[in-house]
């Protein structure tokens, strides 16, 4: 006899971050990630310091000052935000909250990891909607939606793709839901967007009863190890979620430093300026050497390599990390020959191209 957990528990696979590590002598470029090369706002490294001279003091269990400035900045009532310790501890507890053992929720085909591994999690039946393009596609999940469906899990954009679906292709999604099926819209990198027909999801939150948008400070803020997100939600729902969390799930560093960042405009903009002008070069670059890019609105491409003849994915990726350059293998998430790569300083996109070309060349 020993101690046993809950059904399926031991069927996950434990979710693998992107590496970061470079071999001894070489510089390291971590392009694995998703993280901003640009950093943090210095107001937000200001906030977090000033927050380090009062450790025994437990964190306000409300966030309040993280709250009041997502609201400000976003136009959003205070009551209606939900932070949490990264978006993922916020994924997890829509799953805890909504999900029992038998129930259904539904991610697309190389959707976000993440989801897959919290349905299983509550002992809920995970169904996969096929993609079209590596894009989610709003009829395939519509088909897949039944009596059992508590949730329907969308990233846009997507994470590792990169693509994403048009506004009125999500209103269509939701228009076809049942009412008792909750959307969760995972605006990780709506930040980065560059469309006039995207949307994060806010407009969509404020007419539905059943409809949930998570954010990130992990990504263009640049806080990814103080761990913030948030969630834009239906009161009714933010009451379900705040009665089961950690009263104390975010700490006093990431309250101040999170209030910090998003007062600070100017630097967001810079960083989705940087990104938007190497990401368009990186792919042009890398489709010139004949590789396949993924077309992407984010802070990352997916980059697809030639099958055989040693200039697989598998190949470059040992070629890129004896070099330093650490891209992330994506075989988890339906792509055994392509790696995912970050945008980052302009010194590591081109170091990438000039090795590529190099490895290709060779
Ligand atoms: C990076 C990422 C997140 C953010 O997770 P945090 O827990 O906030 O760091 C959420 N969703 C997607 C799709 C992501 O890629």
């Amino acid at each position: 006899m020993r101690p046993e957990p809950n059904s399926g528990i031991l069927d996950i696979e434990p979710y693998v971050p992107g590496k970061s590590k470079a071999p001894e002598g070489v510089t390291l470029h971590k392009l694995s990630s998703n993280e901003t090369p640009l950093g943090a706002s210095p107001k937000a490294i200001e906030a977090a310091h000033a927050a380090l001279r009062a450790l025994e003091v437990y964190p306000d269990g409300q966030a309040s000052a993280l709250r009041a400035a997502i609201a400000e900045v976003h136009g959003l009532r205070p009551q209606n935000i939900l932070c949490g310790n990264g978006s993922d501890e916020l994924l997890g507890l829509l799953c805890q909250c909504f999900l029992a053992p038998g129930d259904e929720a539904i991610h697309s085909e190389h959707g976000f990891l993440v989801y897959n591994i919290q349905i299983r999690a509550r002992g809920a039946v995970p169904i996969v909607a096929p993609e079209v393009d590596a894009t989610a596609d709003v009829d395939a999940i519509l088909e897949r939606v039944g009596e059992k469906t508590k949730l329907v899990f969308l990233a846009n954009p997507n994470n590792p793709t990169g693509t994403y679906l048009p506004f009125d292709e999500v209103r269509r999604l939701h228009a076809g839901l049942p009412k008792s099926t909750i959307l969760v819209l995972d605006a990780a990198y709506a930040e980065y967007v560059r469309r006039n027909d995207y949307a994060s999801g806010i407009e969509l939150v404020s007419e539905a009863e059943n409809v949930v948008m998570t954010r990130t400070f992990s990504k263009i803020y640049g806080l990814a190890a103080l761990r913030i997100g948030w969630m834009y939600a239906p009161e009714a729902i933010v009451s379900v979620l705040d009665r089961v969390r950690g009263p104390f799930n975010l700490n006093a560093a990431a309250i101040a430093a999170g209030a910090a960042a998003i007062m600070d405009r100017a630097f967001v903009e810079k960083a989705a300026d940087h990104n938007a002008h190497w990401l368009d070069w990186t792919t042009r670059e890398l489709e010139a050497l004949g590789l396949r890019v993924t077309p992407s609105v984010g802070n990352f491409i997916l980059v697809h390599f030639p099958d055989g003849d040693g200039r697989t994915a598998a190949d470059a990726d040992a070629y890129l990390t004896a070099r330093g350059y650490i891209l992330r293998r994506v075989t988890g998430y339906g792509f055994p020959n392509a790696l995912r790569m970050s945008i980052g300083t302009e010194e590591a996109n081109r170091g990438v191209v000039d090795h590529l070309a190099a490895f290709l060349g060779a």
